[in-house]
């Protein structure tokens, strides 16, 4: 449930790919550990191991999202999620190599008086709904799978729905055509 308390539902990617699987697992949870701390995680999707995409990382990536209820705004969410991942032991060097833990906010509904409604963000360093969720099916199938229940139990609303069948038709031109990518479903992740 959202509440006045916490207004936004952000739906976050996570993703690991330095170490053993173990290892991967370890720092998704660590992470999601950082999350309680500036909201409460109500959902996580299954997690599993992609190949890598589109970069210079070579290793196999370990893959899932989240709903995290918040009181920060997306900017703000953006900024703890950086401070998370250097806290977790990332260094960046290169665009899409390898990295330790990676937080990005696929997107974000925000609970008005009566409905769930989505923002839309477009400025220099964040970009909500996620600029490659609908290419990427490493993104949109765990999307998918924690907006499931949130949208059972919390309605979401006309403009919410408007935007998800308008994604939902653009990942039918990427990521439902990319399913290749999927390697091997993973043990769901605890979330204490
Ligand atoms: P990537 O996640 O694309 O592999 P990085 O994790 O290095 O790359 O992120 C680079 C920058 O992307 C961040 O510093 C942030 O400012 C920007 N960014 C823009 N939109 C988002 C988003 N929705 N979620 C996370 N980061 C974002
Ligand atoms: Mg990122």
């Amino acid at each position: 449930m959202t509440s006045r308390l916490s207004p936004y539902q952000a739906f976050i990617a996570l993703g690991s790919s330095i170490g053993s699987l173990l290892e991967k697992k370890l720092m998704i949870e660590g992470a999601i550990r950082l999350l309680q701390s500036v909201g409460q995680v109500r959902y996580t999707s299954a997690f599993y191991l992609n190949y890598p995409v589109g970069g210079v990382a070579e290793n196999r990536f370990l893959n899932g999202a989240l709903v995290l209820a918040t009181a920060l705004k997306p900017h703000q969410l953006l900024c703890e999620l950086l401070n998370f991942e250097a806290k977790l032991g990332r260094v960046r060097q290169v665009p899409n190599e390898d990295r330790l833990i990676d937080l990005d906010i696929l997107f974000v509904l925000h609970q008005s008086k009566t409905e769930l409604k989505p923002l839309q963000i477009k400025t220099e360093h964040l970009i909500v709904p996620h600029g490659k969720l609908t290419e990427r099916a490493f993104m949109w199938w765990p999307f998918i799978e924690v907006l499931a229940p949130l949208s059972t139990i919390t309605p979401l609303g006309h403009e919410a729905q408007l935007m998800l069948d308008q994604l939902t038709q653009e990942a039918g031109a990427h990521a439902l055509a990319d399913q290749d990518c999927w390697y091997q479903k993973v043990v769901r992740v605890s979330h204490g």
